[in-house]
């Protein structure tokens, strides 16, 4: 859902959208393909949807630090091997001083997790696959979808702009 002003401002069930669009509130930007039909009627669901009118945000949304938004960052690949991740590794272990921060955590698999234990890169053979860092200012779409629809694209890139 997005802002009168463009801005993306929350992610919403399809149902929850076609109720905004019954009520007048958003306008339909992007349709779904996906069909809700009855005897008298078929209705699409949207897939992005604009305010008729602009809600103020009290804050800037941004991606939490969790399990979740970390898989997403990650795209739920192991940084150190690319299987698929299952668990979270501090790159400094945090029994070594470690913090729970964005640039100190990655996606790992049990695997890689086990191997490297409660060692530092310096003292290992592992490699990152690439530098963590905190995510883009948009990451919470993600997070919030699961998976981001090919037609949300043209809107994310002209926010994140
Ligand atoms: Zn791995």
């Amino acid at each position: 859902m997005l802002n009168a002003t463009y801005e993306p401002i929350g992610v919403v069930s399809g149902r929850r959208a076609l109720i905004l669009v019954l009520s007048e509130k958003v306008d339909v930007l992007a349709e779904s393909g996906d069909v809700i039909a009855s005897e008298r009627m078929r209705l699409v669901i949207p897939s992005v949807v604009r305010l008729r009118y602009f809600v103020r945000v009290p804050y800037q949304r941004t991606a939490p630090l969790n399990r979740k938004a970390i898989f997403a960052r990650d795209q739920g690949r192991c940084q150190y091997c690319t299987s698929p991740a299952e668990s979270i590794d501090h790159v400094i272990p945090r029994s070594r001083g470690g913090e729970h921060v964005w640039p100190n955590v990655v996606a790992c698999c049990r695997r890689c997790n086990t191997l490297k234990a409660n060692r530092l890169l310096s003292d290992c053979s592992m490699v990152l696959r690439s530098k963590p860092s905190a995510p883009t200012r948009l990451a919470w779409v993600t997070v919030a979808a699961g998976r981001v629809p090919e037609s949300w694209g043209p809107y994310l890139s002209q926010a994140a702009a």
